[in-house]
């Protein structure tokens, strides 16, 4: 068995042990595989061991590994920053994208959207750290961004994303989660539904599971350590 192959099979493992550990059935937690700064041959290795969703964080990259891969029953998940000159490209190669962080990009993603193409599938990042470093709405400043982005035409809002501050204690690391969780559960019920909490990554995962997690997104745990650092 090659690497990658061998780290997924670890990787499903840990998310079916977090599961478990709080009574969740590990299928309602899906499995983004990161695979920024790795080529089409870890990509196709990663698909022939059984993975079908990816996350990729740089445009011109993923554009090229999409086209490469074409022949290949893949869903792709946009997770990085989200410039405006971008939005069309995005729009156009994507199934997903976790990383609307404001109205204009979620206008500009849905006038682009093609529309022999189904509608984008998108989250909310939320800076739930408030950290002055890091991308996302406000945690406040949620609610009406969704309620924003959930009239928009050719974008479904799934849920939300947040890429909290590090941490290795796992009962901080909780915290941050379960302020995501009951953010999400509040636009559930005030704005409109959303099925998805996109958290946990290598690091977090365990902890991201027992907070309700529904996708994890995990990269150096697969790939392995990232060498290419890209703007
Ligand atoms: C790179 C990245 C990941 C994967 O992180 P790992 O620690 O390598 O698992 C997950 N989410 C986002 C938004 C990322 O940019």
């Amino acid at each position: 068995m090659d690497t990658i192959d061998a780290n997924l099979q670890a990787v499903k493992a840990r998310i079916e042990a977090a599961a478990k550990q709080c009574g969740r059935d590990a299928e309602s937690v899906e499995l983004l595989a990161v695979s920024k700064t790795f080529g089409a041959d870890a990509v196709r290795s990663a698909h022939d061991a059984g993975q079908c969703a990816f996350g990729e964080n740089y445009v011109q990259e993923a554009v090229e590994k999409i086209a490469a891969l074409s022949a290949l029953p893949l869903i792709w998940h946009f997770i990085g920053p989200i410039q405006s000159n971008k939005t069309r490209q995005i729009a156009e190669h994507f199934d997903w994208v976790h990383s609307i962080d404001r109205l204009k990009i979620a206008e500009r993603l849905a006038d682009a959207r093609p529309a022999v193409r189904a509608p984008l599938q998108v989250c909310i990042q939320v800076n739930i750290g408030d950290e002055t470093s890091k991308s996302g709405v406000a945690p406040a400043d949620a609610p009406e961004l969704a309620r924003a982005i959930s009239r928009l035409p050719r974008l479904v809002l799934r849920g939300l994303m947040s890429i909290p501050p590090v941490s290795t204690d796992n009962t901080a690391q909780r915290g941050y989660f379960s302020q995501l969780r009951r953010l999400r559960d509040e636009i559930a019920s005030q704005v409109c539904p959303l099925d998805t909490l996109s958290m946990g990554m290598s690091a977090d995962l365990e902890a991201a599971i027992a907070e309700g997690s529904t996708m994890v997104r995990v990269g150096t745990a697969i790939f392995g350590t990232r060498h290419r650092n890209k703007a």
